[in-house]
């Protein structure tokens, strides 16, 4: 409820009777002023046609310097409201003697007073004397005033009416509509669709508070609508959000959300959980190539899904090391593209979401299931299928490079023999301790060596520029490595040779077969020489 001295219509009733009290107390003033003036001249004329009137008179009293008569004609005249003194004056005679002088009231104004000549009753144009009358101003002010007062009172009580009735209709059609309004929208409650009940109109009537309720009715059925509307759209985006954190809270997979410089942003418990270090808290770093050890290509990799001519898609597998542990981690990284952003920026930067698996098992399993297909299990060289597919590579290789492969078909000399003698068992640690030998000989990144089965091998060399004489060193101390005694089992050792057949590539063989083929027919060479020794293939041809 609002203070009385609050509501409207006493606001514009108090507003009406102050505006008609200042007015009235103007006009009443002014009217006073001009009504005095003419109330006075009125009076001046009324009391100038006394004067007049009694003129005749008051010259026969001046010729006949009748004392008595003058004093009841100045009584006479003292008589009238309007005079407020009077004097008869009769002429200097030639002594320069007054013969008549009467006075009565106040006659000192003289200004103001009234004169009128005496004129000789019998002899035109002579004077015999001067009758002045003084106005009473005092009465006619008082008169002005108490119409003035009368005027005032009667103008202040039409004002206070008129201010009591325009209070009464202004309360009726305007501040009473409106304080109802007012009631009925105080029990809305702008959050609760519920309290947005329509408000009440005259139906028919189109005065303006109607139509400003039936607009304020339209406006809050839209609000209503759309307020529902958001509640169950929140209500729904709230249990969405909730089931998507459970997703992203309970998920195996680790997933974390990179910006446009590769921070990680964002990740689940169990991405920490992957790269937190035991006895460490927070991650080493925020800045992800990083974290896995793998910038260039990681780097490389983000930039190509950020830009929009790729797909949005790419997978990687990485090993990384945490702590003092390697894992296998399987990542699929998506380009994440902000709607809302599409249109306001030309260049667009894309988040990138990475959800990882930890395939540590898988992978190792994988990698050993390769290196059982690759690798003869006994000695863990190349077996021939891995190695022969190794050697095309690295012949196709020197061939485009420019480059040269020294390729060094090897047999055992006379190893049945220490099979025969010592058993199979012993046989076997031979040929595994002949490939330890190759291994340390040819331990270059690029070197290949196979075991191509019982005891033949064969061992490659990629090489910028081919020197002879530099392979038939390295083979030569290759072979007196191999003669070296061999330990087989307590106190027993042994000793084997072997021979080699050397073909380089691609002068001795632009395919791999040929160049092997070559090899072969130089170890065979050798068997056939007296075995123990090197043959190049380019001498063997001349
Ligand atoms: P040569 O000097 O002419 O090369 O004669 P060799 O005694 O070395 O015999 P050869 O190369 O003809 O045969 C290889 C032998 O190696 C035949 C086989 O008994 C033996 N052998 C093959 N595979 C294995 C194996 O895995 N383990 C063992 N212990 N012996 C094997
Ligand atoms: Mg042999």
């Amino acid at each position: 409820m609002i203070k009385i001295s609050q509501a409207l219509y006493v606001r514009v009733a108090l507003s009406i009777a102050i505006v008609a009290i200042v007015v009235t107390l103007v006009s009443s003033t002014l009217s006073y002023y001009s009504g005095l003036k003419e109330k006075k001249n009125t009076n001046y004329l009324l009391v100038q046609q006394l004067a007049q009137t009694m003129g005749k008179t008051a010259a026969i009293a001046a010729y006949l310097n009748d004392r008595e008569l003058s004093q009841e004609i100045i009584n006479g005249l003292l008589s009238n409201d309007l005079v407020q003194g009077a004097s008869l004056e009769g002429e200097v005679n030639p002594k320069g003697e007054m013969d008549l002088f009467i006075a009565s009231g106040s006659t000192n104004k003289k200004k103001e007073a009234v004169l009128i000549k005496l004129v000789h009753p019998f002899i035109e144009d002579t004077f015999i004397g001067v009758l002045a009358i003084y106005p009473d101003d005092n009465f006619i002010e008082q008169q002005a005033q108490s119409s003035l007062i009368k005027e005032f009172i009667l103008m202040l009580i039409q004002s206070i009416v008129i201010a009591f009735f325009v209070s009464l209709v202004v309360r009726k059609w305007l501040t009473q509509p409106i304080q109802n309004l007012t009631d009925s929208f105080a029990t809305i409650d702008p959050t609760n669709p519920e309290t947005m009940t329509m408000l009440e109109f005259k139906q028919g009537k189109r005065d303006e508070i109607s139509r400003l309720t039936q607009g304020i009715n339209a406006l809050m059925h839209e609000l209503k609508l759309t307020i529902s509307n958001e509640q169950s759209l929140r209500k729904k985006t709230q249990e969405l959000e909730a089931k998507f954190r459970l997703i992203f809270e309970q998920a195996s997979a680790g997933i974390c959300l990179l910006d446009d410089k590769n921070i990680i942003t964002t990740f689940n418990p169990a991405f920490k959980h992957y790269f937190t270090v035991p006895g460490e808290e927070e991650l080493s770093t925020l800045h992800f190539p990083a974290l896995l050890n793998n910038v260039d290509e990681l780097q490389n990799l983000l930039a190509d899904i950020r830009c929009d001519k790729n797909p949005p898609q790419a997978t990687l597998d990485i090993e990384c090391k945490v702590g003092y542990k390697t894992i296998w981690l399987h990542c699929l990284f998506v380009r994440l593209t902000e709607q809302r952003e599409t249109k306001r920026s030309a260049h667009q930067e894309h988040f990138v979401e990475v959800i990882l698996h930890d395939v540590t098992e898988r992978a190792e399993r994988e990698f050993q299931t390769r290196f059982e297909a690759d690798h003869d299990p006994l000695t863990d060289l190349l077996n021939r299928r891995a190695g022969e597919k190794r050697l095309k590579k690295a012949l196709r290789e020197c061939i485009k490079h420019n480059q040269h492969l020294v390729l060094m078909m090897i047999d055992l000399d006379k190893f049945k023999p220490i099979n025969d003698t010592y058993g199979h068992e012993a046989g076997d640690k031979v040929l595994i301790e002949i490939a330890h030998r190759f291994k340390k000989h040819f331990n270059q990144e690029t070197d290949i060596c196979i075991r191509l089965g019982g005891d033949e091998f064969i061992v490659a060399r990629q090489v910028n520029t081919y020197n002879k004489a530099a392979t038939r060193e390295q083979s030569i101390a290759l072979l007196n490595e191999l003669q070296q005694d061999i330990y087989i089992s307590q106190n027993k050792t042994c000793t084997v040779g072997a021979s080699i057949g050397i073909a380089v590539g691609p002068n001795d063989g632009e395919e791999l077969l040929e160049l092997m083929i070559n090899g072969d027919k130089m170890l065979y060479h050798v068997k056939e020489t007296g075995r123990g020794q090197i043959a190049f293939y380019d001498e063997f041809k001349k």
